[in-house]
Protein backbone atom coordinates (compact mmCIF):
# COMPACT_ATOMS: atom_id res chain seq x y z
CA UNK A 1 0.00 0.00 0.00
CA UNK A 2 1.55 3.58 -0.96
CA UNK A 3 1.26 5.95 1.32
CA UNK A 4 1.52 9.95 1.19
CA UNK A 5 4.67 11.93 1.13
CA UNK A 6 3.97 15.37 2.13
CA UNK A 7 6.90 16.96 1.52
CA UNK A 8 5.74 20.39 -0.31
CA UNK A 9 2.34 20.51 1.42
CA UNK A 10 4.07 19.31 4.75
CA UNK A 11 3.37 22.36 6.99
CA UNK A 12 0.12 23.88 4.75
CA UNK A 13 -1.91 23.65 8.21
CA UNK A 14 0.17 25.94 10.14
CA UNK A 15 -1.11 29.44 10.72
CA UNK A 16 0.81 32.14 8.20
CA UNK A 17 2.33 28.84 6.57
CA UNK A 18 3.31 31.39 3.86
CA UNK A 19 5.54 33.97 6.04
CA UNK A 20 9.19 33.53 5.53
CA UNK A 21 8.73 33.19 9.65
CA UNK A 22 7.54 30.49 9.36
CA UNK A 23 9.42 28.53 6.86
CA UNK A 24 12.58 29.39 8.33
CA UNK A 25 11.18 27.88 11.55
CA UNK A 26 10.45 24.83 9.42
CA UNK A 27 13.70 24.72 7.85
CA UNK A 28 13.47 26.56 4.55
CA UNK A 29 16.36 28.44 3.73
CA UNK A 30 18.42 25.91 5.24
CA UNK A 31 18.79 24.30 1.21
CA UNK A 32 19.89 27.53 -0.29
CA UNK A 33 22.91 28.19 2.24
CA UNK A 34 24.15 24.53 1.04
CA UNK A 35 23.92 25.33 -2.30
CA UNK A 36 25.42 28.46 -1.99
CA UNK A 37 28.52 26.58 -0.75
CA UNK A 38 28.52 24.03 -3.55
CA UNK A 39 29.68 24.80 -7.16
CA UNK A 40 26.55 25.64 -9.44
CA UNK A 41 27.16 22.24 -12.07
CA UNK A 42 27.26 20.17 -9.13
CA UNK A 43 23.71 21.57 -8.48
CA UNK A 44 23.08 20.68 -11.40
CA UNK A 45 24.33 16.84 -11.43
CA UNK A 46 22.57 16.53 -8.13
CA UNK A 47 18.98 17.65 -9.89
CA UNK A 48 19.89 15.13 -13.02
CA UNK A 49 20.66 12.32 -10.18
CA UNK A 50 17.78 12.87 -8.47
CA UNK A 51 15.46 12.10 -11.45
CA UNK A 52 13.44 15.32 -11.24
CA UNK A 53 10.97 15.16 -14.28
CA UNK A 54 9.41 18.30 -14.98
CA UNK A 55 6.13 18.64 -13.07
CA UNK A 56 3.98 20.82 -15.62
CA UNK A 57 2.27 17.81 -17.79
CA UNK A 58 5.33 17.33 -20.10
CA UNK A 59 7.92 15.18 -17.90
CA UNK A 60 10.91 16.66 -19.42
CA UNK A 61 14.00 15.87 -17.25
CA UNK A 62 14.72 19.14 -15.12
CA UNK A 63 18.58 18.62 -14.72
CA UNK A 64 18.93 17.75 -18.58
CA UNK A 65 16.86 20.78 -19.43
CA UNK A 66 19.40 23.14 -17.07
CA UNK A 67 22.34 21.21 -18.94
CA UNK A 68 20.96 22.25 -22.50
CA UNK A 69 21.79 25.68 -21.77
CA UNK A 70 24.78 27.09 -24.20
CA UNK A 71 28.02 27.37 -22.19
CA UNK A 72 29.38 30.09 -25.49
CA UNK A 73 26.85 32.26 -25.07
CA UNK A 74 27.33 35.60 -24.16
CA UNK A 75 23.66 37.17 -24.07
CA UNK A 76 22.20 37.09 -19.92
CA UNK A 77 20.44 33.97 -19.23
CA UNK A 78 17.07 34.03 -17.62
CA UNK A 79 14.51 31.61 -15.45
CA UNK A 80 10.90 31.56 -16.37
CA UNK A 81 8.73 29.95 -14.18
CA UNK A 82 5.57 28.94 -15.71
CA UNK A 83 2.61 29.65 -13.35
CA UNK A 84 0.57 30.06 -15.61
CA UNK A 85 -1.05 26.56 -14.60
CA UNK A 86 -4.35 27.05 -16.26
CA UNK A 87 -5.14 23.13 -17.61
CA UNK A 88 -8.95 22.07 -17.21
CA UNK A 89 -9.01 19.81 -13.73
CA UNK A 90 -5.36 21.40 -12.59
CA UNK A 91 -4.88 22.93 -9.32
CA UNK A 92 -1.90 22.07 -7.92
CA UNK A 93 0.46 24.97 -8.13
CA UNK A 94 -2.10 27.54 -6.77
CA UNK A 95 -2.53 26.08 -3.55
CA UNK A 96 1.42 25.93 -3.41
CA UNK A 97 2.30 29.40 -4.12
CA UNK A 98 -0.72 30.16 -2.03
CA UNK A 99 0.51 28.52 1.04
CA UNK A 100 4.06 28.00 0.64
CA UNK A 101 5.24 31.03 -1.81
CA UNK A 102 8.81 30.80 -0.23
CA UNK A 103 9.30 27.48 -1.24
CA UNK A 104 9.16 28.32 -4.74
CA UNK A 105 11.18 31.17 -4.22
CA UNK A 106 14.05 29.47 -2.50
CA UNK A 107 13.63 27.01 -5.43
CA UNK A 108 14.19 29.85 -8.02
CA UNK A 109 17.21 31.16 -6.40
CA UNK A 110 18.96 27.58 -6.18
CA UNK A 111 17.88 27.06 -9.75
CA UNK A 112 19.34 30.55 -11.15
CA UNK A 113 22.45 30.21 -9.07
CA UNK A 114 22.93 26.43 -10.14
CA UNK A 115 22.77 27.84 -14.57
CA UNK A 116 24.25 31.36 -13.50
CA UNK A 117 21.31 33.59 -14.01
CA UNK A 118 20.66 36.56 -12.38
CA UNK A 119 17.02 37.69 -13.49
CA UNK A 120 14.17 35.29 -13.11
CA UNK A 121 10.43 35.76 -13.55
CA UNK A 122 7.34 34.51 -12.49
CA UNK A 123 4.73 34.71 -14.96
CA UNK A 124 1.49 34.05 -13.29
CA UNK A 125 -2.32 34.26 -14.19
CA UNK A 126 -3.47 37.60 -13.93
CA UNK A 127 -6.93 36.15 -12.64
CA UNK A 128 -5.77 34.64 -9.22
CA UNK A 129 -5.54 38.03 -7.61
CA UNK A 130 -4.98 36.32 -4.36
CA UNK A 131 -1.61 34.46 -5.59
CA UNK A 132 -0.30 37.22 -7.15
CA UNK A 133 -0.61 39.51 -4.48
CA UNK A 134 0.90 36.51 -1.88
CA UNK A 135 4.12 36.14 -4.34
CA UNK A 136 4.51 39.64 -4.76
CA UNK A 137 4.41 40.01 -0.91
CA UNK A 138 6.49 37.12 -0.55
CA UNK A 139 9.40 38.19 -3.03
CA UNK A 140 9.21 41.88 -0.94
CA UNK A 141 9.61 39.75 2.21
CA UNK A 142 12.78 37.75 0.51
CA UNK A 143 14.04 40.68 -0.34
CA UNK A 144 14.42 42.84 3.09
CA UNK A 145 15.64 39.95 4.65
CA UNK A 146 18.54 39.96 1.95
CA UNK A 147 17.19 36.30 0.18
CA UNK A 148 16.97 38.32 -3.21
CA UNK A 149 19.13 41.26 -4.32
CA UNK A 150 22.78 41.62 -4.21
CA UNK A 151 25.13 39.43 -2.53
CA UNK A 152 22.82 36.79 -1.33
CA UNK A 153 23.93 35.59 1.86
CA UNK A 154 27.50 37.21 1.00
CA UNK A 155 27.95 34.98 -1.61
CA UNK A 156 28.55 37.29 -4.34
CA UNK A 157 25.66 36.14 -6.22
CA UNK A 158 22.82 38.87 -7.32
CA UNK A 159 19.34 37.85 -8.10
CA UNK A 160 16.39 40.10 -9.28
CA UNK A 161 12.78 38.32 -8.52
CA UNK A 162 9.88 39.78 -10.79
CA UNK A 163 6.35 38.71 -10.73
CA UNK A 164 4.65 39.33 -13.86
CA UNK A 165 1.04 38.81 -14.37
CA UNK A 166 -0.72 36.97 -17.75
CA UNK A 167 -4.00 38.30 -19.26
CA UNK A 168 -5.86 34.88 -19.09
CA UNK A 169 -4.99 33.45 -22.09
CA UNK A 170 -4.38 29.33 -21.65
CA UNK A 171 -2.05 29.15 -24.29
CA UNK A 172 0.39 31.80 -22.10
CA UNK A 173 1.02 28.44 -20.67
CA UNK A 174 2.57 26.92 -23.37
CA UNK A 175 6.13 28.63 -22.78
CA UNK A 176 7.38 30.09 -25.84
CA UNK A 177 3.72 32.19 -25.98
CA UNK A 178 4.25 32.57 -22.20
CA UNK A 179 8.09 34.13 -23.79
CA UNK A 180 6.07 36.51 -26.55
CA UNK A 181 3.75 37.81 -23.60
CA UNK A 182 6.29 38.67 -21.53
CA UNK A 183 8.10 40.47 -24.05
CA UNK A 184 4.99 42.10 -24.08
CA UNK A 185 3.71 40.49 -27.59
CA UNK A 186 0.42 38.37 -27.96
CA UNK A 187 0.57 35.57 -26.20
CA UNK A 188 1.35 32.95 -29.37
CA UNK A 189 3.35 29.69 -29.81
CA UNK A 190 6.97 30.37 -31.56
CA UNK A 191 8.45 27.51 -33.79
CA UNK A 192 10.38 24.93 -32.05
CA UNK A 193 13.50 24.39 -32.08
CA UNK A 194 15.01 26.62 -31.07
CA UNK A 195 14.09 25.66 -27.45
CA UNK A 196 14.04 28.29 -24.85
CA UNK A 197 17.16 26.97 -23.63
CA UNK A 198 18.87 27.78 -26.68
CA UNK A 199 16.54 31.54 -27.48
CA UNK A 200 14.00 32.15 -24.77
CA UNK A 201 13.45 35.21 -23.91
CA UNK A 202 14.42 38.29 -25.55
CA UNK A 203 16.13 35.32 -27.74
CA UNK A 204 18.54 34.46 -24.87
CA UNK A 205 19.49 30.98 -23.03
CA UNK A 206 16.32 30.46 -21.10
CA UNK A 207 15.39 28.07 -18.51
CA UNK A 208 11.03 27.75 -18.20
CA UNK A 209 9.98 25.24 -15.40
CA UNK A 210 6.66 24.82 -13.82
CA UNK A 211 6.28 25.55 -10.40
CA UNK A 212 5.88 22.20 -8.68
CA UNK A 213 9.41 21.51 -10.47
CA UNK A 214 11.11 24.59 -9.07
CA UNK A 215 9.23 24.31 -5.95
CA UNK A 216 10.72 20.29 -5.76
CA UNK A 217 14.86 21.58 -5.84
CA UNK A 218 15.59 22.68 -2.24
CA UNK A 219 14.54 19.57 -0.86
CA UNK A 220 16.64 17.72 -3.25
CA UNK A 221 19.19 20.08 -2.32
CA UNK A 222 18.44 19.45 1.45
CA UNK A 223 18.04 15.80 1.15
CA UNK A 224 20.41 14.74 -1.21
CA UNK A 225 19.40 13.26 -4.85
CA UNK A 226 18.86 9.44 -3.41
CA UNK A 227 16.31 10.41 -1.56
CA UNK A 228 14.33 11.99 -3.96
CA UNK A 229 15.21 9.43 -6.39
CA UNK A 230 14.38 6.84 -4.00
CA UNK A 231 10.54 7.47 -4.41
CA UNK A 232 8.91 6.38 -6.85
CA UNK A 233 8.89 4.38 -10.28
CA UNK A 234 12.49 3.22 -12.20
CA UNK A 235 11.83 6.23 -14.81
CA UNK A 236 9.14 8.11 -12.61
CA UNK A 237 11.40 9.56 -9.97
CA UNK A 238 9.71 11.36 -6.58
CA UNK A 239 6.56 12.51 -5.64
CA UNK A 240 4.40 14.84 -6.74
CA UNK A 241 0.75 16.37 -6.08
CA UNK A 242 -2.29 14.27 -7.18
CA UNK A 243 -5.07 16.95 -7.65
CA UNK A 244 -8.13 14.66 -6.71
CA UNK A 245 -11.56 16.46 -7.97
CA UNK A 246 -15.73 15.82 -8.92
CA UNK A 247 -17.13 13.18 -7.61
CA UNK A 248 -15.41 11.97 -5.39
CA UNK A 249 -15.94 11.93 -1.45
CA UNK A 250 -12.57 14.59 -0.69
CA UNK A 251 -11.50 15.80 -2.95
CA UNK A 252 -7.72 18.08 -2.55
CA UNK A 253 -4.15 17.61 -2.93
CA UNK A 254 -2.66 14.51 -2.48
CA UNK A 255 0.88 14.25 -2.30
CA UNK A 256 2.64 11.32 -3.49
CA UNK A 257 5.48 9.06 -4.73
CA UNK A 258 4.82 8.19 -8.67
CA UNK A 259 3.42 5.44 -9.32
CA UNK A 260 0.70 5.35 -6.72
CA UNK A 261 -3.00 4.06 -8.46
CA UNK A 262 -6.10 5.71 -8.41
CA UNK A 263 -7.31 2.73 -6.56
CA UNK A 264 -5.34 3.80 -3.67
CA UNK A 265 -5.92 7.47 -4.09
CA UNK A 266 -9.57 6.64 -4.04
CA UNK A 267 -9.23 4.95 -0.71
CA UNK A 268 -6.98 8.08 0.72
CA UNK A 269 -9.81 10.30 -0.84
CA UNK A 270 -13.36 8.53 1.13
CA UNK A 271 -14.05 7.20 -2.32
CA UNK A 272 -16.76 8.17 -5.10
CA UNK A 273 -19.92 9.82 -3.59
CA UNK A 274 -22.21 7.25 -1.72
CA UNK A 275 -24.20 5.15 -3.63
CA UNK A 276 -22.03 6.06 -6.95
CA UNK A 277 -19.70 4.45 -8.94
CA UNK A 278 -16.94 5.96 -10.77
CA UNK A 279 -17.19 6.21 -14.83
CA UNK A 280 -14.76 7.80 -16.45
CA UNK A 281 -11.62 10.16 -15.12
CA UNK A 282 -8.65 12.24 -16.72
CA UNK A 283 -5.11 11.33 -15.41
CA UNK A 284 -3.60 14.73 -16.07
CA UNK A 285 -6.43 16.94 -17.01
CA UNK A 286 -9.04 17.47 -19.99
CA UNK A 287 -5.65 17.62 -22.47
CA UNK A 288 -4.95 13.23 -21.44
CA UNK A 289 -7.34 10.65 -22.88
CA UNK A 290 -9.68 9.60 -20.51
CA UNK A 291 -9.89 6.60 -18.44
CA UNK A 292 -12.82 4.39 -17.12
CA UNK A 293 -12.93 2.16 -14.54
CA UNK A 294 -10.92 -0.31 -16.05
CA UNK A 295 -7.67 1.76 -15.36
CA UNK A 296 -8.20 1.89 -11.90
CA UNK A 297 -4.80 -0.02 -10.72
CA UNK A 298 -2.60 1.33 -13.38
CA UNK A 299 0.63 2.91 -11.69
CA UNK A 300 0.34 7.29 -12.49
CA UNK A 301 4.10 7.17 -13.26
CA UNK A 302 4.65 8.24 -16.65
CA UNK A 303 5.51 5.01 -18.74
CA UNK A 304 2.55 3.25 -17.16
CA UNK A 305 -0.10 5.70 -18.10
CA UNK A 306 1.45 6.07 -21.15
CA UNK A 307 1.36 2.66 -22.11
CA UNK A 308 -2.43 2.44 -21.44
CA UNK A 309 -3.09 5.17 -23.99
CA UNK A 310 -3.33 8.15 -21.55
CA UNK A 311 -0.11 10.66 -20.32
CA UNK A 312 0.47 11.59 -16.89
CA UNK A 313 0.05 14.92 -17.74
CA UNK A 314 -0.18 17.76 -14.82
CA UNK A 315 -1.80 14.46 -12.12
CA UNK A 316 -5.18 16.81 -11.75
CA UNK A 317 -7.56 13.53 -11.33
CA UNK A 318 -11.35 14.70 -12.37
CA UNK A 319 -13.21 11.99 -11.28
CA UNK A 320 -16.77 11.42 -12.77
CA UNK A 321 -19.30 9.06 -11.55
CA UNK A 322 -22.07 7.34 -13.88
CA UNK A 323 -24.64 10.27 -13.51
CA UNK A 324 -22.05 12.46 -15.57
CA UNK A 325 -23.02 12.38 -19.93
CA UNK A 326 -19.26 12.10 -21.81
CA UNK A 327 -20.58 13.42 -24.36
CA UNK A 328 -21.64 16.66 -22.54
CA UNK A 329 -18.07 16.31 -20.59
CA UNK A 330 -16.30 16.24 -24.18
CA UNK A 331 -18.45 19.59 -25.38
CA UNK A 332 -17.79 21.35 -22.54
CA UNK A 333 -14.04 20.55 -22.59
CA UNK A 334 -13.80 21.40 -26.60
CA UNK A 335 -15.72 24.61 -26.05
CA UNK A 336 -12.87 25.36 -23.60
CA UNK A 337 -10.22 24.53 -26.46
CA UNK A 338 -12.00 26.64 -29.27
CA UNK A 339 -12.62 29.83 -26.97
CA UNK A 340 -8.89 29.46 -26.10
CA UNK A 341 -7.07 28.70 -29.10
CA UNK A 342 -5.02 31.04 -30.34
CA UNK A 343 -5.76 30.96 -34.29
CA UNK A 344 -2.51 30.80 -35.06
CA UNK A 345 -2.89 27.48 -37.28
CA UNK A 346 -5.56 26.59 -39.09
CA UNK A 347 -6.13 22.45 -37.51
CA UNK A 348 -6.79 24.08 -34.33
CA UNK A 349 -8.60 27.19 -34.77
CA UNK A 350 -11.03 25.28 -37.13
CA UNK A 351 -11.03 21.60 -36.23
CA UNK A 352 -12.10 22.71 -32.37
CA UNK A 353 -14.73 24.98 -33.65
CA UNK A 354 -16.38 22.53 -35.91
CA UNK A 355 -16.06 19.69 -33.31
CA UNK A 356 -18.27 22.14 -30.84
CA UNK A 357 -20.49 22.02 -33.91
CA UNK A 358 -20.89 18.58 -34.04
CA UNK A 359 -20.30 17.69 -30.55
CA UNK A 360 -23.29 20.12 -30.16
CA UNK A 361 -25.65 18.31 -32.31
CA UNK A 362 -25.29 14.57 -30.52
CA UNK A 363 -25.45 16.09 -27.70
CA UNK A 364 -28.93 17.39 -28.28
CA UNK A 365 -30.02 14.52 -30.28
CA UNK A 366 -29.70 15.82 -33.95
CA UNK A 367 -26.36 13.51 -34.46
CA UNK A 368 -25.90 10.57 -37.22
CA UNK A 369 -23.66 7.84 -36.40
CA UNK A 370 -21.60 9.39 -39.58
CA UNK A 371 -20.54 12.40 -36.92
CA UNK A 372 -18.90 9.55 -35.13
CA UNK A 373 -16.22 9.33 -38.03
CA UNK A 374 -16.39 13.20 -39.01
CA UNK A 375 -15.49 14.01 -35.34
CA UNK A 376 -12.37 11.10 -35.84
CA UNK A 377 -11.53 12.52 -39.13
CA UNK A 378 -11.05 16.11 -37.54
CA UNK A 379 -9.23 14.56 -34.76
CA UNK A 380 -6.71 12.88 -37.09
CA UNK A 381 -6.30 16.46 -38.69
CA UNK A 382 -5.57 18.08 -34.95
CA UNK A 383 -3.06 15.39 -33.68
CA UNK A 384 0.72 15.86 -34.85
CA UNK A 385 -0.65 18.33 -37.22
CA UNK A 386 -1.11 21.20 -35.00
CA UNK A 387 1.17 24.10 -34.44
CA UNK A 388 1.17 23.34 -30.06
CA UNK A 389 0.38 20.82 -28.06
CA UNK A 390 -3.25 23.04 -27.44
CA UNK A 391 -4.63 21.37 -30.88
CA UNK A 392 -2.93 17.45 -29.86
CA UNK A 393 -4.70 18.25 -26.38
CA UNK A 394 -8.14 18.77 -27.91
CA UNK A 395 -7.84 15.65 -29.66
CA UNK A 396 -7.72 13.52 -26.28
CA UNK A 397 -10.74 13.79 -24.73
CA UNK A 398 -12.86 12.98 -28.13
CA UNK A 399 -10.90 10.07 -29.44
CA UNK A 400 -10.83 8.50 -25.94
CA UNK A 401 -14.52 9.36 -25.33
CA UNK A 402 -15.63 7.70 -28.62
CA UNK A 403 -13.70 5.15 -27.69
CA UNK A 404 -14.56 3.78 -24.29
CA UNK A 405 -18.39 5.11 -24.77
CA UNK A 406 -19.23 4.77 -28.50
CA UNK A 407 -22.75 3.47 -27.32
CA UNK A 408 -23.73 6.42 -25.31
CA UNK A 409 -23.00 8.72 -28.12
CA UNK A 410 -25.45 6.43 -30.66
CA UNK A 411 -28.06 6.15 -27.59
CA UNK A 412 -27.98 10.04 -28.34
CA UNK A 413 -29.50 9.87 -31.71
CA UNK A 414 -31.06 6.48 -31.58
CA UNK A 415 -32.87 7.96 -28.36
CA UNK A 416 -33.56 11.52 -29.59
CA UNK A 417 -32.07 12.83 -27.01
CA UNK A 418 -29.15 12.91 -24.09
CA UNK A 419 -30.29 10.18 -22.03
CA UNK A 420 -29.46 11.70 -19.22
CA UNK A 421 -31.10 14.91 -20.15
CA UNK A 422 -33.95 14.60 -17.38
CA UNK A 423 -36.79 15.31 -19.36
CA UNK A 424 -35.74 12.24 -21.53
CA UNK A 425 -34.90 10.30 -18.16
CA UNK A 426 -34.20 7.21 -19.52
CA UNK A 427 -31.46 6.64 -17.29
CA UNK A 428 -33.16 7.86 -14.30
CA UNK A 429 -35.86 5.49 -14.02
P1 LIG B 1 7.33 19.39 -24.78
O1 LIG B 1 7.49 17.91 -24.64
O2 LIG B 1 7.43 19.99 -26.15
O3 LIG B 1 8.48 20.13 -23.94
C1 LIG B 1 8.67 19.90 -22.58
C2 LIG B 1 9.82 20.74 -22.11
O4 LIG B 1 11.06 20.18 -22.51
C3 LIG B 1 9.85 22.16 -22.67
O5 LIG B 1 10.31 23.03 -21.67
C4 LIG B 1 10.84 22.12 -23.82
O6 LIG B 1 11.47 23.35 -24.06
C5 LIG B 1 11.82 21.10 -23.28
N1 LIG B 1 12.48 20.37 -24.37
C6 LIG B 1 11.94 19.33 -25.06
N2 LIG B 1 12.84 18.89 -25.98
C7 LIG B 1 13.95 19.66 -25.85
C8 LIG B 1 15.21 19.69 -26.51
N3 LIG B 1 15.51 18.84 -27.47
N4 LIG B 1 16.11 20.62 -26.13
C9 LIG B 1 15.81 21.50 -25.13
N5 LIG B 1 14.63 21.51 -24.46
C10 LIG B 1 13.72 20.60 -24.82
O7 LIG B 1 5.98 19.76 -24.09
P2 LIG B 1 5.19 21.15 -23.96
O8 LIG B 1 4.50 21.47 -25.25
O9 LIG B 1 6.10 22.20 -23.38
O10 LIG B 1 4.12 20.80 -22.86
C11 LIG B 1 3.07 19.89 -23.11
C12 LIG B 1 2.48 19.44 -21.80
O11 LIG B 1 1.97 20.56 -21.10
C13 LIG B 1 1.35 18.46 -21.92
O12 LIG B 1 1.86 17.18 -21.65
C14 LIG B 1 0.34 18.90 -20.87
O13 LIG B 1 0.17 17.92 -19.88
C15 LIG B 1 0.98 20.10 -20.23
N6 LIG B 1 0.03 21.20 -19.98
C16 LIG B 1 0.05 21.74 -18.73
C17 LIG B 1 -0.80 22.78 -18.41
C18 LIG B 1 -0.81 23.35 -17.01
O14 LIG B 1 -1.73 24.12 -16.66
N7 LIG B 1 0.17 23.01 -16.18
C19 LIG B 1 -1.67 23.31 -19.38
C20 LIG B 1 -1.65 22.73 -20.64
C21 LIG B 1 -0.80 21.68 -20.95
FE1 LIG C 1 -2.62 28.25 -31.63
FE2 LIG C 1 -4.04 25.98 -31.47
FE3 LIG C 1 -2.21 26.21 -33.31
FE4 LIG C 1 -1.47 26.01 -30.73
S1 LIG C 1 -2.48 24.41 -31.93
S2 LIG C 1 -0.64 27.42 -32.28
S3 LIG C 1 -3.19 27.14 -29.78
S4 LIG C 1 -4.06 27.50 -33.14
Amino acid sequence: MTTLTPVLSKHWDQADSFALETYRRNGGYEALRKALRMAPDDIVEMVKASGLRGRGGAGFPTGMKWGFLPKDNPNPRYLVVNADESEPGTCKDIPLMLANPQVLIEGVIIASYAINCNQAFIYVRGEVLHVVRRLQHAVAEARAAGLIGENILGSGFDLDIVVHTGAGAYICGEETALLDSLEGYRGQPRLKPPFPAVAGLYASPTVVNNVESIASVPGIVAEGAEWFSGMGTEKSKGFGFFSLSGHVVRPGQYEAPLGITLRELLDMAGGIRPGHRLKFWTPGGSSTPIFTDEHLDVPLDFESVGAAGSMLGTRALQIFDETTCVVRATLRWIEFYAHESCGKCTPCREGNYWMVQVLDRLEHGKGTEADLDKLLDICDNLLGRSFCALGDGAASPVMSSIKYFREEYIEHFTGGGCPFDPARATLWA
